[in-house]
């Protein structure tokens, strides 16, 4: 076992009523380890990944066996994604610092950027996750993404990421995938999106 669900920085109920306590259980204690013992699985026979990150495991995904890529494709971006999220939902965090200029920037305003979100994730058919990222121009680009695939198979680097899978919202929202999306907004950790930001920028830098 080399992988493991890692544990919330908060209660279950810590981010009512925007997603409500069971949604959290569920989500963390039932889809979130599965993709876990289910990348467990897929590589309990191919030692020779066992030192990986999930992380590296996805970036790289024409290293792994044709045997096990779909299983590590789906299940650990399951987990890269999942353990992404996690820590961009904070309550009551203000939509500031470096991040927050480069959208404004980048978009026109707070509002035009949720709304471009917003119909992004409207357009996301099926399951999938709707992405903040820095493309290869370096530039910041919202898209939606199918299963759980992640930008950095892709090579690009997510700053925000937002899981508009049905188990992510049906309990409170039913079909509702856009009062989800928007609810989402109240409680986005600026600050944690802020250091994914800032990474890419240090990163550019010493390029
Ligand atoms: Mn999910």
């Amino acid at each position: 076992m080399s992988h493991f669900l890692p544990k919330l920085g908060y209660n279950y109920d810590a981010l009512e009523p925007h997603i409500d306590a069971r949604t959290m259980e569920i989500h963390h204690s039932k889809h979130h380890a599965a993709y876990v013992n289910n990348l467990n699985a897929a590589l309990k026979d191919f030692p020779e990944f066992a030192d990986k990150s999930a992380e590296d495991l996805i970036r790289n995904m024409d290293q792994i066996p044709e045997k096990i890529r779909t299983a590590v494709r789906n299940n650990g971006g399951g987990h890269v994604n999942h353990s992404f999220f996690w820590n961009i939902l904070k309550p009551s965090v203000e939509f500031k610092g470096e991040i927050a200029e480069a959208i404004t920037a980048k978009f026109g305003s707070f509002d035009s950027f949720k709304e471009q979100f917003l119909k992004a994730s409207l357009g996301v058919f099926g399951s999938g996750w709707t992405w903040l990222i820095v493309n290869s121009k370096g530039e910041l680009e919202i898209k939606g993404m199918p299963n759980q695939d992640n930008p950095i198979s892709n090579g690009e680097i997510p700053i925000l990421g937002v899981d508009v899978w049905e188990h992510a919202y049906y309990l409170k929202y039913q079909n509702r995938r856009a009062d989800y999306v928007t609810a989402i907004f109240n409680i986005m950790n600026w600050e944690q999106v802020n250091q994914h930001y800032l990474k890419t920028l240090e990163m550019a830098k010493s390029r």
